[in-house]
């Protein structure tokens, strides 16, 4: 697609197993795949296909892991995008790129010879936010009303079966159109995770890696309230690195101790004033 470098990327092989905690989240997000998997069994019975699915919630929590893993589940090709990809100075120019975003998904299936895609948009309040609320979002109106467009055109008969899923962490500044029946008519709360989560999240982080006799993760999950997936992560690759300083060839529990206080440092360094 022209001007668009970061709209593709590869499929994944990420599956749902390589996602911790969010067992709430990846079952509701299942439920609604069976539907888009039996697409035959529910054109007869005259169902209408799912065609959007919202996944809401902080940062760093694994929206799009959730989102890839959805495609390895249905067997779908993958198609990763991002709201502020479409926002440009020029008017039409954020519409064409939704036109084009759903041509490619359509065109990657047959390549990848699949009859389905998904179309991952994260941050979709950028380019979805309510319409007419600021005269200078005249571009993004027209961006809006053409993913609209498109999602309306999403056919249960169609020779590829597109299924959206969009992400953000404020639902509240959605435009209502866009939940209405037919569109992102599925919401899944993708929440931080609790102590078990947490625990699942380190173990599928440390899972490659060395790790010391004294190593309890269960202790670091107690202690991470608040973090992330995207935290607990830095958090292990933090460790590591400690570790590898020390000159120890396995991480030991006082790494991961250290490597909280550095990923909590990093998080307040990294916050604006305002915030
Ligand atoms: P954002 O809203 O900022 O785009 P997100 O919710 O989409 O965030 P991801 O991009 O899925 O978050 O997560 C970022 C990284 O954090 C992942 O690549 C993964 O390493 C780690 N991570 C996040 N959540 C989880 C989780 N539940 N299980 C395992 N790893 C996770």
């Amino acid at each position: 697609i022209p001007g668009s470098k970061n709209i593709i990327k590869p499929e994944s092989e990420i599956s749902f197993e390589d996602i911790g905690g969010q067992k709430t989240a990846i079952s509701e997000l299942k439920e609604a795949l069976d539907f888009v998997i039996n697409k035959e069994k529910l054109s007869k019975m005259g169902i209408r296909p799912i065609k959007g699915i919202l996944l809401t919630g902080p940062p760093g929590t694994g929206k799009t892991l959730l989102a890839k893993a959805a495609a390895k589940y249905t067997n779908s090709s993958f198609i990763a995008t991002s709201g502020s990809e479409f926002i440009e100075m020029y008017a039409g120019v954020g519409a064409q790129r939704v036109r084009n975003l759903f041509e490619t998904a359509r065109n990657l299936a047959r390549k990848e010879n699949k009859n389905s895609a998904i179309i991952f948009i994260d941050e979709i309040d950028i380019l979805g936010a309510k319409r007419g609320t600021n005269e200078s979002h005249h571009e993004y109106d027209q961006t809006l009303n053409q993913l609209l467009v498109e999602m309306d055109g999403i056919k249960s008969d169609g020779e590829i079966n597109i299924l959206v899923i969009a992400a953000t962490n404020r639902p509240d500044l959605l435009d209502p159109a866009l939940l209405r029946p037919g569109r992102f008519d599925r919401q899944v709360v993708v929440d931080l995770p609790d102590k078990s989560g947490r625990l699942q999240i380190l173990k599928i982080h440390t899972k490659n890696k060395p790790l010391g006799e004294d190593v309890n993760l269960e202790a670091i999950a107690e202690n991470t309230f608040g973090f992330s997936g995207a935290h607990l992560e830095s958090l292990c690759n933090e460790a590591a690195i400690l570790a590898m300083r020390d000159n120890s060839d396995v991480i030991l529990q006082k790494h991961f101790v250290e490597a909280v206080d550095k990923v909590i440092l990093g998080e307040k360094s990294d916050k604006k004033p305002a915030e």
